[in-house]
């Protein structure tokens, strides 16, 4: 997908702090992180967002939370716990489209959000 700036980053074009890389998916620490621990689990494939997603991508889904899992209890979050998000389309307030799970942690976060 041409201009995914997520799709940039999984062909290297556009340089990221990876935590973890298969065949199927990507996770590296968001940019701009709003907690200690942010970090991003994207899929390879290009799946624009969870409205998007199709039947046959759901065992793909469970591969990416079980990534999420594993991560944020590799990042100190397994005692505490974390935030797991999925923001999608307009009113989720997505800003890249390309299907991602926020993990948040490292901090005590609010709800409901704003
Ligand atoms: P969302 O608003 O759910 O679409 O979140 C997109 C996330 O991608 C934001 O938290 C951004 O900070 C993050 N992001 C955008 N560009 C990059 C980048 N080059 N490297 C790491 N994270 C990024």
């Amino acid at each position: 997908m041409g201009d995914c700036i997520f799709c940039k980053i999984i062909s290297g074009e556009i340089p990221v702090k990876k935590i973890y890389e298969n065949d199927d998916m990507l996770a590296f620490h968001d940019i701009s992180p709003q907690a200690p621990v942010h970090f991003l689990v994207i899929p390879k494939k290009h799946i624009t967002n969870l409205m998007e997603v199709k039947k046959n991508d759901t065992p793909l889904l469970g591969k990416l939370l079980d990534k999420a899992q594993e991560a944020a209890k590799e990042l100190g979050c397994g005692e505490k716990g974390a935030r797991f998000v999925i923001n999608c389309k307009s009113d989720g307030a997505q800003t890249v489209d390309h299907l991602h799970i926020h993990v948040l942690g490292g901090r005590q976060l609010a709800w409901p959000p704003g």
